[in-house]
């Protein structure tokens, strides 16, 4: 993952040190060197003009220029920042303590969001010893219904769904009655997606939002389709105050511009990823572990 990425930021990183004291001038082509390599990653102009203003001041700050050894402190400074673009700290679930918590799954379709919903209930129920129900308010396509049903049975997590005649907000409304009535703590609603953002869709999830207040609302975003991710997300984010992304895909993408990019022009955080197709494929988010992953 990142591969390209990671080297080209070792070698800036190798100019730099073993050579003791460090100059502005030394400093700057590093930063030449980390910016282009950013920037070939796809990661949004603006963010890596603001993140090498940031390394910047941290350096003058830190005074680097008077360390005997300041290739460290660069790299330190490097890292924390990566940290800070990626999210800081990791954003968790807003499990409500009393109540039922629930989880609303948007996202365009093809971007993995039924898969993300079986992979988060098999986490809850699995891991966390949540009572999870899956509720399939895709009614658009009985594909969806049937798809959910077969990673529920997968998953061993009951899928609520009244078929295709039902429209999706009395579906989720039913849902949530039948999770109060049978004890579960947990309802994730995989909703409908489309090609594109559009009018009717923003519309029927925000019904959906309104009548079950959901605790977080959750985007799947493809890390594949790169900066395209932040559009997206400022779309969705306008419309329904998106408290969380899961950003799939992630082993397909060689590039990283859009983990990169997103948080830092949306504000949302990541909460998951997905590396793979298969059940297990799906990891919470931390920006540490991922900035470490990123510098090799
Ligand atoms: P939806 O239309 O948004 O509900 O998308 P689906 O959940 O049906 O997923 C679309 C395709 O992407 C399926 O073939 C999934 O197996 C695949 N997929 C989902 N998440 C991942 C992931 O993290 N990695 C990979 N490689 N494929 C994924």
């Amino acid at each position: 993952m990142f591969d390209s990425l990671t080297k080209r930021l070792n070698r800036a990183f190798k100019n730099i040190s073993g050579k003791g004291k460090l100059t502005e001038k030394n400093m700057d082509e590093m930063l030449k060197e980390v910016r282009m390599s950013l920037l070939e990653a796809d990661v949004n102009y603006r963010v890596v003009k603001d993140f090498i203003e940031t390394i910047k001041e941290q350096a003058l700050g830190q005074k680097v220029y008077d360390a005997l050894d300041p290739a460290q402190m660069v790299l330190k400074i490097v890292r924390d920042e990566l940290t800070n673009l990626l999210g800081s700290t990791t954003a968790e679930i807003n499990y409500k303590e009393d109540g039922i918590t629930t989880i609303m799954m948007v996202g365009l379709q093809g971007t993995g969001k039924t898969t993300a919903s079986a992979k988060i209930a098999n986490l809850m129920s699995k891991k966390q010893d949540r009572k999870v129900l899956l509720a399939a308010c895709d009614v658009i396509r009985p594909a969806a219904i049937e798809q959910l049903q077969t990673l529920g049975k997968q998953i061993d997590v009951e899928v609520y769904t009244e078929g295709v005649q039902v429209d999706a907000l009395t579906t989720a409304k039913n849902a949530l009655a039948y999770a109060k009535a049978n004890g579960y703590d947990t309802v994730l609603f995989d909703t409908a997606g489309r090609l594109h953002v559009d009018e009717e869709l923003m519309k029927e999830l925000e019904k959906i939002k309104k009548a079950v207040k959901p605790s977080d609302i959750l985007l799947t975003v493809d890390a594949m389709t790169g900066q395209d991710i932040v559009n997206v997300a400022e779309s969705f984010n306008e419309k329904l105050d998106v408290t969380g992304l899961v950003l799939t895909k992630l082993d397909g993408d060689a590039r990283g511009g859009g983990i990169l990019s997103v948080r830092a022009i949306t504000h949302v955080p990541v909460k998951f990823v997905g590396t793979g197709e298969k059940i297990e494929d799906l990891d919470v988010f931390h920006p540490d572990r991922m900035a470490e992953r990123i510098l090799g």
